[in-house]
């Protein structure tokens, strides 16, 4: 594959899907297009980052998002280490700025940096000359899980967000993953419905550009997919929520739910999930559930970031 020579990728980093223009997304959609066809390869390695360094610096836990880009890493033949806050000077009281500039003395080309605060990624994107790629920072924005949720649902939806309406349902007011969708499904075109309890909705809500609802029944209604959020039960101040089991009794999507929906609608969740709580067992194993194709597209979006990144100064690289 070959860069498009009419389309030029400027970005050092990507630190939030607010930063990108829709050519910049489609063109990203495009390129994990071709990779994905890679991954469905026997022998799935090409040698398009040979010689390239990926660090994978992860302060805060990750299964499906650190996997992927180390896999998607590899796929491409870049190296890729691994630095975690347990086992690093973090740990010690080194501050981010110079466990930052010690990886950056090390000749990386992109730095991939979750974080518990907001802000940290685009902090070390300003004091470091490689790309840095945010991989969730905190409530703030998780940018390469919105891009594979629109490349997973680009698939679902044959390549056509006009009129389509996807629910967001659950804890929004703590989520990254639903700040970033938002804002990227709008860019689509894609209606966005919000539903949770009160308290679980963001200060300002009535800003963002989507209608809002507390009773899942009216908001699953005639819906084309629905994107469940995870309970951050780790980021919530007590007395959000008095009773669980009042929760879920309210908001986990249930196949009654889904047959209010569109026929063929699409179930979402970035994972993990809390099973009972707010996705049942019949949804998340159901026919309806894209869960495991966000997985493996979270591994053909994650090679196309690498990519465009690590790229940027060469006018693009064959693979
Ligand atoms: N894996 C996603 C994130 O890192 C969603 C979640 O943790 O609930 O934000």
């Amino acid at each position: 594959m070959t860069n498009d020579n009419r389309y030029h990728w400027k970005h050092k980093d990507l630190l939030d899907v607010t930063q990108l223009s829709l050519p910049d997304v489609q063109h990203l959609l495009d390129i994990a297009a071709g990779f994905q066809e890679i991954n469905l390869r026997p022998v799935k390695k090409v040698p398009t980052l040979k010689g390239k360094t990926v660090v994978l610096f992860f302060v805060e836990n990750s299964t499906r998002t650190k996997t992927s880009f180390d896999v998607a890493g590899k796929r491409l033949s870049a190296d890729t280490y691994s630095l975690a806050k347990t086992g690093s000077s973090l740990n010690k009281g080194e501050s981010l700025k110079d466990t930052g500039l010690t990886l950056q003395a090390m000749g990386p080309d992109v730095v991939v940096i979750r974080h518990p605060s907001s802000g940290a990624a685009e902090f070390l994107a300003e004091r470091l000359s490689c790309g840095v790629v945010n991989a969730g920072d905190g409530w703030h924005a998780h940018p390469t899980q919105a891009l594979l949720d629109a490349f997973t649902l680009r698939q679902a939806w044959n390549n056509d967000f006009a009129g389509k309406t996807l629910l967001i349902l659950g804890d929004i007011a703590h989520s990254r993953v639903a700040r970033s969708n938002v804002h990227l499904l709008n860019m689509l075109g894609v209606h966005v419905r919000l539903c949770a309890p009160r308290t679980l909705l963001p200060a300002g809500v009535d800003h963002w550009q989507a209608d809002v609802y507390d009773d899942l029944d009216a908001a699953v209604r005639d819906v084309d997919a629905v994107m469940a959020l995870r309970l951050q039960l780790e980021r919530q101040q007590a007395g959000l929520l008095p009773d669980l089991s009042e929760y879920s009794r309210r908001y986990c999507l249930t196949a009654r739910h889904l047959s209010l929906a569109r026929p063929e609608v699409g179930v979402l969740h970035p994972g993990p999930l809390n099973r009972g709580l707010e996705i049942s067992d019949e949804v998340a194993d159901g026919p309806h559930s894209l869960v495991l194709k966000q997985v493996a597209s979270g591994v053909s979006t994650r090679m196309a970031v690498l990519y465009l990144l690590a790229t940027r100064n060469e006018g693009g690289l064959s693979a």
